[in-house]
């Protein structure tokens, strides 16, 4: 599904949200492909170890979507500011053939991510405090780094798209008249940056499927637009590929990627 400035997403995904996720029905999320934005061109970036320390540091982790969103269909449904337009405040997400959901998967990574950042001694800020809730909508997601003025914020999704298609890639916001034009160009090293340490990390290859070398260009994401700190959305692999949500389902597989994750937030909050 084409999901251009997500007016067509979020309007049909919550109904039957409940069947959906037991079902294992593709659902689309905020972060939904949308196969007519604009590419990005990567650049090769070398990486560093996590080392030193991330004293001082603010970082803002945003696990997308959350555990409840599909019980609270007028909550989610209703639209926010998502720049120069406005959007749903949030969608169910995806979830894994399995039945594992998107929800869980990125609370799950966040906090080994938030564990690992903190023990670098940086303040870590996640969006929403567990999987049991509902919201927060996309652009309280954004304000809630931008009141701590964060040094970084980095979204977690996994992505919903055709089985027979896997891989990761990082979404950077693109320009969009006055919204995103401070931050356009930090995020993009942040995106590298992320890219690198997560392929390198975890071995995931770059997604098949959208975007070019693991990086695509997005103006439709409120959580990127309402951002006035550097931000990306990783989605981590494709929940309906097997091979994929193989990956994402096993701990210790999350537990790489929230490293690998990690080392890419170090790597650009050194720069
Ligand atoms: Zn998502």
């Amino acid at each position: 599904m084409v999901a251009r400035r997500g007016l067509c997403a979020a309007a049909v995904v919550v109904s039957s949200a409940t069947a959906a996720v037991t079902a294992g029905a593709v659902v689309a999320g905020e972060d939904a492909p949308a196969r007519s934005a604009a590419r990005g061109a990567p650049a090769a970036t070398p990486v560093a170890a996590l080392a030193g320390s991330l004293a001082g540091k603010v970082i803002v982790i945003d696990p997308g979507h959350n555990g409840l969103n599909h019980r609270h269909p007028k909550i989610i449904n209703r639209k926010v500011k998502a720049g120069p337009f406005r959007k749903a405040c949030d969608t169910t997400g995806t979830s894994t053939g399995s039945g594992y959901t998107e929800a869980a998967y990125t609370f799950d990574v966040a906090t080994r991510l938030a564990r690992a950042l903190r023990a670098k001694g940086a303040k870590v800020v996640l969006t929403r405090p567990n999987n049991k809730g509902v919201g927060p909508c996309i652009d309280e997601r954004a304000a809630i780094a931008n009141r701590l003025r964060a040094d970084v914020a980095l979204s977690v999704h996994a992505d919903g798209a055709p089985s027979g298609r896997r891989g990761f890639h990082v979404i950077t916001p693109g320009y969009v008249k006055g919204y995103t034009g401070p931050i356009v160009k930090p995020s993009q090293r942040l995106a590298y940056d992320v890219r690198h340490a997560f392929r390198k990390g975890t071995g995931q290859p770059y997604a098949d499927y959208i975007g070019r070398n693991g990086i695509d260009v997005r103006k439709d994401l409120g959580g990127l637009n309402m951002s006035k700190v550097p931000k990306v959305f990783i989605e981590c692999g494709n929940m309906r590929n097997r091979t994929d949500a193989a990956k994402m389902r096993s701990a210790a597989w999350r537990q790489r990627a929230a490293d690998a994750l990690a080392a890419g937030l170090n790597t650009y909050l050194r720069r």
